[in-house]
Formats: structure tokens, sequence, C-alpha cells
């Protein structure tokens, strides 16, 4: 019999990655996304760390549902600004400013970075993607892991793919941005690849016991 797990998102996009990196156990787990639960509320990201908005939604979304939920959080910090844009990622530029398209608030949040880092010389302009991946069950939290990705800030985008910071976000030991990354590629070396990796064998253990 499949385990049913829930995915803490109603992004199609995220999921279908979701399912990929976990694809050496799709005959053990049929995935159900939030879409799945349109009566569920929304868990809010107001944790100080990666982990905890992810502990936070894994363990939120397990109590609605009663299913074991997956849920991440992830965002870029750069050191010259101390960490930011951090758990702040997602609306750096936009806080409290209503929902905008996709790529407008992409567009303003790297605007809003290459600002803040004017002047800031190229070695100086250390930074990391890092994503905080949770699993829980209603009761308890059960594997927690974390990838990183090391890179630096540009000033020119380069690259068409991927989104967010990713066309500044350069990784001098590939000499390419994350934008210039296939999927495959991107998902292989990323953060939340490598924290997906590394919950793949906790969940195999977990699976086989559960
Ligand atoms: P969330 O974890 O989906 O909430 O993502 C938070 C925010 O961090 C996103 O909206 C992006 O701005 C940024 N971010 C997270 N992962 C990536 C990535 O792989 N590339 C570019 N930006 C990212």
């Amino acid at each position: 019999m499949k385990h049913t797990i829930l995915v803490a998102t109603t992004n199609p996009g995220k999921m279908r990655e979701l399912a990929e990196m976990f694809s050496e156990l799709a005959g053990e787990i049929e995935w159900h996304s939030l879409r799945d639960y349109p009566n569920t509320t929304e868990v809010e990201e107001d944790g100080a760390t990666f982990a905890e908005n992810a502990a936070k939604k894994a363990l939120g979304y397990a109590k609605q549902t009663g299913l074991w939920t997956i849920a991440d959080d992830s965002g870029l910090a750069v050191d010259a600004l101390g960490g930011q844009p951090g758990v702040h990622s997602a609306r750096f530029a936009t806080e409290g400013v209503g929902k905008l398209p996709r790529q407008e608030q992409d567009e303003l949040n790297n605007r809003k970075v290459l600002g803040l880092l004017k002047g800031v010389p190229q070695d100086k302009r250390s930074a990391r993607f890092v994503c905080c991946m949770c699993l829980a069950s209603p009761a308890e939290l059960l594997i927690q892991t974390e990838g990183k990705i090391e890179g630096q800030i540009i000033d020119t985008p380069r690259g068409e793919n991927g989104f967010g910071y990713d066309p500044l976000f350069y990784v001098p030991a590939l000499g390419k941005t994350t934008a210039q990354l296939s999927s495959e590629h991107k998902n292989a070396v990323s953060h939340r690849g490598q924290a997906a990796a590394q919950m793949k064998p906790a969940l195999r253990e977990l699976l086989k016991l559960a």
C-alpha cells in the first residue's frame, strides 16, 4: 500500500520538482498538494529562521489534514547585507504591498539587492541559497534537513532559467549563474536538491517502519 504524503505547496511546479527529486520512492508514495485540501487555513511564515518556518508549516498542515507533510522554506543570504534578504527573500522589496505578478516581484527584489550592494567589490559579495526541509506527522516533527549552495552576487543578470534571484547568483565552482543551469542540473546541486537528497534515506527508513 502506498503512503500518502502532503507537500505544503499550492505551486504545481514545486510539487512536480519535489516528486522528481523523490522519484526513487514513487512506488511507495502517493503525493498530494495543498490544492487537494482547499479548506486548510494558511500557516503563516513568520519565523526568524528557515528552519522555524519549515517546521511550523509542516506541523501546521499535518495537524490540519492528519497526513504526514513535507514543507520547505528557502531564500538567499548575502554576507555583506548581514544575511539579508534571508527569510524575507520572497517579498524583500514589497513587504506590505499586495500580491504582484511573480516576474515583477522578482525584478524588484533583484533591483533592491543590487542597490544595497552598490559599491561593494565583487570579492565581498559572497552569498548562499539555503533550504530547510521538514517532514512532520500530526504529532511531531520527524525529519529536518538543510541544503546550501555557495555563490556570489553579480551586477549584470545572466541566464533565462530558474526564478527569483537566480540570474544574479553566480556559482564560481560552475562558472555560471543558477539561471544558466538546466532544471536537472540545478536540482542536482541546489540548496533544495541537497535538502531533499538528505531527507531521502531518512524517509525511506521511516516508511519501512510505518
Ligand atoms: P520559498 O521557500 O518558496 O518561500 O522561497 C522564498 C524565496 O527565496 C523565493 O521567492 C525566491 O525569491 C528565493 N529563492 C528560494 N530559492 C531560490 C532559488 O532556487 N533561486 C532563486 N531564488 C530563490
